[in-house]
């Protein structure tokens, strides 16, 4: 049977975190030119690979930030009221003052289907994530670094883009 996102996720990341932590940190003070059409076939690349129906790890094991049109589109959906869903479901992070679960997983994913149960109206962090179309990719270099153990599919991406810069590019 073919390995799962998960596992591959649990082979791979503690061996190449390092070199992948070194190759993103590159970025922080160096540009490529194209960077963005390489991160583009790096991400098709990855998305051949990796399903998030079989995953679901970024809704099991992180959270999302939630804006305040996040608050109000969702509430409005669930029926309640923005205090009503804030006080059952979230949180503000002491540290940044971002609006977050109070538990993981997430309280919207169904765990038998993997499905977002509000996927219409989902965050906008959620619709957005792992942000490969996130743009300058060197302002999301870390955030990429961050993901890359959490998030299979970043982690195929990152290795996928670093092949092709290792073998065409003097950096
Ligand atoms: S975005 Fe990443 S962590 Fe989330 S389900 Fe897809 S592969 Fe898994
Ligand atoms: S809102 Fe939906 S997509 Fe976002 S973390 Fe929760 S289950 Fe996952």
């Amino acid at each position: 049977m073919a390995q799962t996102p998960l596992q591959y996720l649990k082979k791979n990341y503690p061996k190449q975190k390092d070199s992948l932590s070194v190759f993103l940190k590159k970025f922080d003070d160096q540009k490529i030119i194209g960077i963005q059409k390489l991160v583009e076939d790096a991400s098709a690349k990855a998305w051949k690979e990796v399903d998030c129906l079989t995953c679901a790890n970024c809704c099991k094991v992180m959270t999302p930030t939630f804006t305040k049109k996040d608050l109000k589109r969702i509430s409005a959906f669930l029926g309640m009221t923005e205090t009503e869903m804030y006080d059952k479901w979230l949180k503000t992070d002491e540290d940044n003052g971002d609006i977050v679960n109070q538990k993981q997983p997430c309280q919207f994913l169904d765990k038998k289907t993997n499905f977002c149960s509000i996927y219409e109206v989902r965050p906008h962090d959620c619709a957005t994530f792992p942000h490969f179309k996130r743009k300058p990719f060197n302002d999301f270099n870390h955030i990429h670094e961050q993901n890359i153990q959490y998030c299979p599919a970043t982690l195929k991406m990152i290795n996928h883009l670093k092949d092709t810069i290792d073998a065409g590019f003097e950096w």
